[in-house]
């Protein structure tokens, strides 16, 4: 079967490297020259990492572990302190935040050069044919398409003539930068919280600290010329990892990430031609399972294109069932955006060993790969 990718990110690379291994001809499309390896970093739960490994994909000598994800008041003060290792100990698969860069390094590397096709933009999907137009009228065609392009994909604009994002009036502005804070070398998440919102900050490695701020913004609203300039005028008196964070880095180093969110239908494509990570559910970043849930997609899709070819449309809509219900789970909580909302009384009805095993059981509910 040949199997063509569109997109090079976490869910093409993914879906490629199971492919390959379930024995099918497999061609990745990125419309960028190169690996786009921009972004701040990504957390992957012991999902991500799971499936990793038996993607053959090591991680060795890149993030840091995560072991402790703490909750605490814009003035440092203690909230909660949810011990997510009694998870990945459940699991027997570890968490790791890293660069999103170092992610796409390593899972390009495991694939070999002639699969990525750099520079290929796809314009349309006849579905039909399972065909793909890209850019200067190329046209290629293969057994299935694997639509991989991210929130604004063109293959799902092909399957559903339309683009069903919608904004969560929340936004992250974001990088990742070596800082030398206690956090940078721990193997501790610590959130902050407050009436302007959240910054978490989480070590990924290589002395770098992730950074980010949620905020609510009026989605038709325009950036502000600054933006650390007014991300200082917000959190600047916040407690010291926090204020060291907006003092060490200057407005180049400062990313911007809107929060969209998707319905999840139970079924997201039609004949030959499915979807992969955001393209199927983008959601928010507020759980941290964009990479791992695009992980769980690549993974399930292998799965079941790899016990038979003779119906691949019937194999795709089996993929897609059995993967909506627990994406459909992780985009709801997501796009709640509980995370970022400024509740400190609620961690009085929330004993931290309670909520470390509630974090097993959520890890769970959000994983078709974790048993
Ligand atoms: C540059 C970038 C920065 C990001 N930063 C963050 C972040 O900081 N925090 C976070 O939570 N998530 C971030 N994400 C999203 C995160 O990577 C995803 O949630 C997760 O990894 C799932 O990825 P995906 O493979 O489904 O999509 P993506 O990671 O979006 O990858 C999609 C790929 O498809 C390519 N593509 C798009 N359209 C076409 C087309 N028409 N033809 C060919 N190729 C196409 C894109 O160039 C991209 O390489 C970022 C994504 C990108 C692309």
């Amino acid at each position: 079967m040949r199997a063509l990718i569109v997109g090079a990110g976490v869910g093409g690379l993914g879906a490629a490297l199971g492919l390959r291994a379930a024995g099918h001809e497999t061609v990745v499309y990125e419309q960028a020259p190169d690996l786009r390896e921009g972004g701040a970093a990504v957390t992957l739960w012991s999902n991500g990492t799971g499936i990793l490994a038996e993607l053959g994909v090591s991680l060795e000598g890149v993030g840091a572990r995560i072991e402790v994800l703490e909750q605490r008041d814009h003035d440092g003060r203690l909230l909660l302190s949810v011990d997510v290792g009694r998870a990945a100990a459940h699991y027997g698969h570890p968490h790791v935040c890293l660069p999103r860069r170092r992610l796409l390094e390593r899972l390009a590397q495991s694939v070999p050069q002639e699969v990525l096709r750099y520079g290929r933009r796809c314009l349309a999907v006849e579905v039909g044919e399972a065909a793909i137009t890209f850019e200067g009228d190329e046209r290629e065609t293969g057994d299935v398409v694997i639509g991989a392009d991210g929130r604004g994909s063109a293959v799902r604009q092909a399957l559903w003539d339309h683009d069903p994002a919608e904004a969560t009036g929340w936004v992250t502005w974001q990088g990742v930068t070596a800082i030398p804070t206690d956090i940078t070398g721990s193997a501790r998440g610590v959130m902050f919280v407050g009436p302007a919102g959240l910054c978490g900050l989480m070590p990924a490695g290589e002395g770098l600290l992730q950074w980010w701020f949620d905020q609510r913004m009026d989605p038709a609203a325009s950036r502000p010329s600054s933006p650390l300039a007014m991300l200082r005028e917000h959190f600047g008196g916040w407690a010291g990892p926090v204020k060291d964070v907006l003092d060490a880095v200057s407005d180049q180093d400062v990313g911007f990430f809107p929060h969209v969110r998707h319905p999840v239908p139970r079924v997201w494509g039609k004949g030959p031609v499915t979807l992969v990570g955001d393209a199927a559910h983008s959601f928010p970043p507020t759980r941290a399972q964009g990479a791992n849930q695009a992980l769980e997609d690549a993974w399930a899709l292998s799965a079941v294109l790899g016990v038979g070819q003779g119906d691949v449309a019937g194999a795709l809509r089996t993929y897609e069932r059995r993967r909506s219900p627990k994406a459909g789970f992780v985009a709801r909580s997501a796009g709640r955006e509980d995370t970022n909302k400024y509740r400190p009384w609620m961690t009085r009805f929330m004993p931290d060993g309670l909520v470390s095993r509630f974090y097993v059981h959520w890890l769970g509910r959000a994983s078709d790969y974790l048993r």
